[in-house]
């Protein structure tokens, strides 16, 4: 399947379900940083919890960043997704590669470590809503879960998955079913969906196995009114950065530095922490950084 993201409801709109398909999109990650396999699982994983987060606000300019802070050797992670289906990320330490863990799977955990998963809900105006969980397992789906518990107080359920090996990226994505707050108070229907939920033995194996989104929902919401959106959403990697932000970045940096760069370096070399890409700035494009910088101090 092509990287999408598709949604569907059940249970009388008591129940929503979201699914995301982040193949292509994580792939490209990993080539535009030369991710190692375990940093290649841990920012797709976060990539697609980005998208799955995103998808439920309304401003066609909302995005949603997930930023997680550990203790181990990855260190960090930074996603931002928008709810128009772009989504761009890094990681501090993308060399980073660990033993399996026992279950014999790619070490997001020990790769994160403890620490912190922070959220900030932008809807593109006023004052962004955030908020701070404490890691649960460092492996991002038990912790966006937790973060959705206690701080969006919405009972989910969430299945992340990347597989990478040595051919790329062959498989990535997530899904996310939500107990609407009407529905939340029958504990029924609640339990229903973990059970079933906790049947589903990973989300990347479904795909390899030939599964859509579609077949997915139907597998664990089939029987409960299931209605799927016909509707699919492009979901891909992209970036904001240009060279127009680039200067920007660098004309805060004042006179005396940019004066520097000119006659050490002949120029400036920024790259985009968020893809990769390498900005050339040239001495003259510095020189007007300058000229401008002293008509604004003489204005
Ligand atoms: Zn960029």
């Amino acid at each position: 399947m092509a990287d999408q993201l598709i949604r569907a409801t059940a249970a009388n709109d008591g129940i929503r379900a979201v699914g995301v398909i982040t193949t292509r999109l994580t792939e490209e990650a990993r080539q535009r940083h030369r991710l190692s396999y375990v940093a290649t699982a841990a920012l797709g994983r976060t990539m697609s919890a980005g998208l799955l987060l995103a998808s439920n606000m309304k401003q066609a300019e909302a995005r949603v960043n997930v930023r997680i802070r550990g203790d181990g050797p990855l260190q960090g992670i930074l996603v931002d997704a928008g709810v128009d289906g772009t989504v761009r990320g890094y990681v501090t330490n993308p060399a980073v590669e660990l033993p399996p863990n026992p279950k014999g799977k790619l070490d997001v955990g020990g790769a994160v470590g403890q620490g912190f998963l922070y959220v900030v809900r932008d809807m593109g105006y006023g004052y962004p809503y955030s908020s701070t969980v404490e890691l649960v397992s460092g492996e991002i789906g038990e912790d966006v879960t937790h973060y959705l518990m206690t701080s969006e107080q919405t009972p989910s359920a969430l299945a992340l998955g990347v597989f990478v090996g040595a051919e790329g990226v062959t498989a990535s994505g997530g899904l996310l079913i939500q107990v609407l707050p009407k529905a939340a108070q029958d504990p029924a229907l609640v339990e229903l969906l973990e059970s079933r939920l906790s049947q589903l033995q990973g989300f990347t194996p479904l795909l390899q196995a030939g599964k859509t989104l579609p077949d997915i929902f139907t597998d664990l919401l089939g029987d409960m009114g299931l209605k799927v959106f016909p509707q699919s959403q492009m979901v891909q990697f992209q970036c904001r950065c240009s060279l127009e932000r680039v200067l920007g970045a660098l004309k805060m940096l004042g006179q005396d530095e940019l004066q520097d760069m000119i006659e050490k370096d002949d120029g400036a070399e920024a790259t985009c922490d968020f893809c990769g890409e390498v900005y050339q700035a040239t001495s003259l494009q510095l020189e007007q950084l300058i000229d401008e910088l002293q008509a604004q101090a003489e204005a």
